[in-house]
C-alpha cells in the first residue's frame, strides 16, 4: 500500500515479549496534535530495556519503542508548530505508553516537542539524545548547586556510555577536570579525545561503600547509581553536590547520611522524561552553545532501523561506546 511505512514494534507474548518489524499506516499512529516524518532516531540505555524486556518501560502493548526522536512536521493543530517546522522530542512516556521514534512517521502532543536548535543538524540532536539532554540537565544541576571549575575534578561514572562521554566533553569545554570512572580502561584514549584528564577504573567504586572515604572530587554526573553513587558520594569534597541521573549498577542506593550531615554534600535529582519545556529548552539552547561538535561526531556511530533490535542487546551488556544515531 502507498501509505504505509516501516515500524519497529515490541508485541507482548505467552513467554515475554517480542520484537518484529510491521508495515502501519498513520491510521495506526496514536492521538496527537502533531504529525511528523522522522528523520533519526537513537538507542539509549532505556531502549536497550524496552526492547529486551529487562525492564518494564513499556507499558502499553503493542508499542513502537524510541524515546527520542528528530524530524519535520507534517501537519499540526497546535498553536506551537507549523509544516516544516523542525522539531526535537525525548521522552515524556515516548516509546513507553505512546508510539515513539522507530518509526517513519510519529504522531504525538506538540506540548512535547521542542524546536530543533539551528546550530544543530537532525543526526547530531540525535547523537545528543535522551542521553546527552540529561547530561546537560546533570551539569546545568552541578553550576546551579555552586560547583565551580575552581573546585575541583568531577567525576563521571559509565564514563564510556552515552550520558557519560556526552557529561566528559561538556564539563571539559566549561573547563573543569574530568576524573572519568570506566570498567573499558582500554577506552582511556578515547576518553581523554573527549577530554577527561584522569582514568580510574571502576572497580575502584563499585564495591561495598564505607559511609566517609577521602575528598578526592568536587562533584559528581553518576550513571550507575548503586554501591558506585554510595562511593562517590563518600568520597566527595566539603560542600559539594552530586548530580545522580542513571541505575547501570543498579536502583538500589546503599549509602550512609554521613556525606550530608558532616560534610555537607548535595545529592541531585535528574530526571528527563517529565522535565517541563522551560527546563528542556534551556538544556538544548546550553547543548547548541557549549558540545564541542567534533567531539560530539567522534562518540557517534550511525546505525539503520534493521539494526536497532542487536544495537539494544549491545547497549544491555555495557558494548556500546558513547551514542547510537538511528536514521529512520
Ligand atoms: P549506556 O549504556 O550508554 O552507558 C552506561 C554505562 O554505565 C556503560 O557504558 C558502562 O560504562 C557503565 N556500566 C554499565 N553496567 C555497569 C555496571 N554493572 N556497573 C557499573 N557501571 C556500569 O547508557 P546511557 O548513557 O544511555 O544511560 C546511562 C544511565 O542513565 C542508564 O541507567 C539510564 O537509564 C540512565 N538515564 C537516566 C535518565 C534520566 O532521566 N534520569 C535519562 C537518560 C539515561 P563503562 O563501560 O565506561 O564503565
Amino acid at each position: 500500500m502507498a501509505n504505509t511505512f516501516q515500524a519497529l514494534m515490541v508485541e507482548k507474548t505467552d513467554d515475554g515479549q517480542k520484537t518484529s518489524f510491521k508495515d502501519i499506516s498513520t491510521d495506526d499512529l496514536m492521538d496527537g496534535d502533531v504529525e511528523v516524518a522522522v528523520s533519526h532516531s537513537t538507542v539509549n540505555y532505556k531502549d536497550g530495556l524496552a526492547l529486551t524486556g529487562k525492564a518494564p518501560v513499556v507499558r502499553v502493548w503493542p508499542m513502537i519503542p524510541g524515546i527520542d526522536f528528530a524530524g519535520t512536521v507534517e501537519s499540526s493543530s497546535h498553536g506551537g508548530f507549523k509544516p516544516g517546522d523542525e522539531v526535537v522530542l525525548n521522552g515524556f512516556g515516548v516509546g513507553e505508553t505512546h508510539f515513539g521514534g522507530y518509526a517513519k512517521k510519529a504522531r504525538v502532543k506538540g506540548d512535547w516537542l521542542v524546536k530543533k536548535p539551528a546550530s544543530l543538524s537532525a543526526a547530531q540532536t540525535m547523537a545528543i539524545g535522551t542521553a546527552g539532554y540529561t547530561a546537560m540537565l546533570s551539569v546545568i544541576a552541578l553550576e546551579k548547586a555552586g560547583v565551580v571549575p575552581n573546585d575541583g575534578p568531577i567525576v563521571v561514572t559509565g564514563a564510556s556510555g552515552g550520558v557519560g562521554s556526552v557529561s566528559i566533553a561538556l564539563l571539559a569545554k566549561l573547563g573543569y577536570e574530568v576524573i572519568a570512572s570506566t570498567g573499558r580502561t582500554e577506552e582511556e584514549s578515547y576518553l581523554k579525545s573527549l577530554g577527561a584528564k584522569e582514568i580510574i577504573d571502576r572497580g575502584e567504586l563499585s564495591g561495598d561503600p564505607r559511609p566517609l572515604g577521602k575528598e578526592r572530587w568536587a562533584g559528581a554526573i553518576d550513571s550507575v547509581g548503586s554501591k558506585t553513587l554510595a562511593n562517590v558520594l563518600a568520597s566527595t569534597r566539603y560542600g559539594g553536590a552530586v548530580a545522580a541521573c542513571g541505575l547501570a549498577q543498579g536502583m538500589d542506593l546503599p549509602a550512609s547520611v554521613a556525606p550530608f550531615i558532616l560534610r555537607g554534600v548535595s545529592l541531585l535529582g535528574i530526571d528527563s522524561v517529565m522535565a517541563p519545556l522551560p527546563k528542556r529548552q534551556e538544556a538544548w539552547d546550553r547543548l547548541a552553545a557549549d558540545l564541542d561538535l567534533a567531539k560530539l561526531g567522534a562518540m557517534a556511530s550511525t546505525i539503520s532501523l534493521a539494526d536497532v533490535p542487536q544495537a539494544a542487546e549491545q547497549i544491555m551488556a555495557g558494548q556500546v561506546r558513547g551514542r547510537l544515531v538511528v536514521e529512520v
